[in-house]
């Protein structure tokens, strides 16, 4: 195969592209006002980062039928690689071009030509096949969760703590990320919460819509929506992760003929909530240093998070401080989109978390908050890489450390 060997992607690409894509695809008119407000441009200023240069790349293609190997190649790489989805660019539009939403079609326009990342083709079907058959993982899945529980139960000094899971009438499925940070904290918070909840079998990850693959993203996401229906329970929430909330919370109902028949929260919406009734006792003494928080893109600016992990942590911890700018104005840590799952692209990943290393430094804060796993490892990285010298927590750690010093002293 040559660059120039023609690729043979659906004929029809584009006019099956939705409205609201083609019309951003049409609307732009190359004004430039976005381009400072990209992470990847402000950290290094060239014009392969400037956000109407790579929607450009994109309207070529689809304008030129330009389905050429070079073409979709260097398409691909630009969607995958110099776009987190972050979407800050659109705050600043003034005709409101999503460039966030091209480069995710852009995506799907690489996994139809293969010319994707196929590690994040893979982690995509790895987490469908997950759901074909859930017997082959259960025993594996059930050992694990026992080992964890056993935490659970030496952390709260309460031999009856449980992690439920498969529980039919519980008004909770909890969906957490792999691992027991993920799953150990959230246990705690729903035992001193006295919930009535379970722990899904499946990851709150969806690499269908990190693709741009509608198709994959739909099937990841039934997989919890059928044990949701078949344990009859009230609510989903999600744990800390930014795609996967906004994916389920404000995504995934309209993939389903007449939505979800539950509502889904964040697990940061679940704590304010408990925080604001009175229901969880806090010592904020067990979280004495300055704290700040980071706006995870999908959690705050797409997922409309803003005000719920600033109730949380000022009830929890003894100094919490901003960072500027914040909320939805907030830069992305330069980890999103599934670039921390390509290692080739680390040495960008690093670059393009400048700003948001800066940021940190700024404050003087010791303590980094995140609500987002992707985000997570993206700032332990930048806390190398920058010797920023801090400390980087989950949010339900946090509660959860104030909830024990509270009931516990310790
Ligand atoms: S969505 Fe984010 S990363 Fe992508 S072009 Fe816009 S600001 Fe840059
Ligand atoms: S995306 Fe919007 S702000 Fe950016 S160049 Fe196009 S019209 Fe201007």
């Amino acid at each position: 195969m040559t660059p120039e060997t023609q690729i043979k992607v659906p004929e029809d690409y584009k006019k099956k592209l939705p409205r609201d894509v083609a019309i951003a695809l049409e609307t732009c008119v190359r004004c430039g006002l976005c381009t400072e407000s990209c992470h990847y441009y402000k950290s290094n200023p060239k014009s392969d980062f400037i956000p109407a240069y790579r929607a450009e790349v994109f309207r070529r293609i689809l304008r030129k039928k330009d389905y050429s190997e070079k073409s979709l190649g260097a398409m691909s790489d630009i969607a995958f690689s110099n776009c987190t989805l972050c979407r800050r660019c659109v705050m600043t539009c003034p005709l409101g071009v999503d460039t966030g939403l091209l480069m995710r079609e852009a995506r799907g326009l690489a996994v139809a030509s293969g010319t994707a990342p196929e590690i994040l083709v893979q982690l995509a079907d790895t987490a469908i096949s997950r759901g074909e058959d859930i017997e082959i993982f259960r025993e594996m899945f059930l050992e694990n969760i026992k080992a964890l529980e056993e935490e659970v139960r030496q952390l709260t000094g309460d031999p009856q703590a449980v992690i439920p899971v498969d529980k039919k009438g519980a008004d909770i499925l909890f969906v957490a990320l792999s691992g027991a940070h993920s799953i150990i904290p959230p246990s705690i918070l729903f035992h001193y919460a006295k919930a009535n909840w379970t722990l899904s079998f499946f990851e709150a990850s969806n690499y269908g819509v990190l693709i741009g693959d509608k198709d994959r993203a739909k099937r990841i996401v039934q997989r919890i929506v059928d044990e949701a229906k078949r344990l009859g329970v009230k609510e989903i929430v999600v744990g800390e992760c930014g795609h996967a909330y906004n994916t389920l919370r404000w995504e995934a109902p309209k993939w389903f003929d007449g939505g979800f028949p539950f509502r889904v929260r964040s697990i940061i919406e679940v704590m304010a909530h408990l925080i604001q009734e009175g229901r969880l006792p806090l010592d904020k003494s067990a979280n004495p240093e300055p704290v700040i928080y980071h706006d995870a893109c999908n959690l705050t600016r797409n997922g409309g998070l803003l005000e719920e992990p600033r109730i949380v942590l000022r009830a929890a911890v003894k100094d919490y401080r901003e960072m500027s700018p914040n909320r939805d104005d907030s830069y992305c840590c330069g980890g999103g989109g599934g670039i921390i799952a390509v290692p080739e692209w680390d040495s960008k990943r690093m670059e393009a978390g400048k700003p948001k290393a800066e940021q940190i430094k700024a404050t003087g804060a010791k303590v980094v908050i995140v609500a987002c796993d992707n985000c997570r490892i993206q700032i332990n990285d930048l806390n190398e890489h920058y010797k920023l010298g801090i400390n980087i927590g989950g949010i339900t750690e946090t509660v959860v450390k104030a909830i024990l010093k509270a009931v516990k002293g310790s």
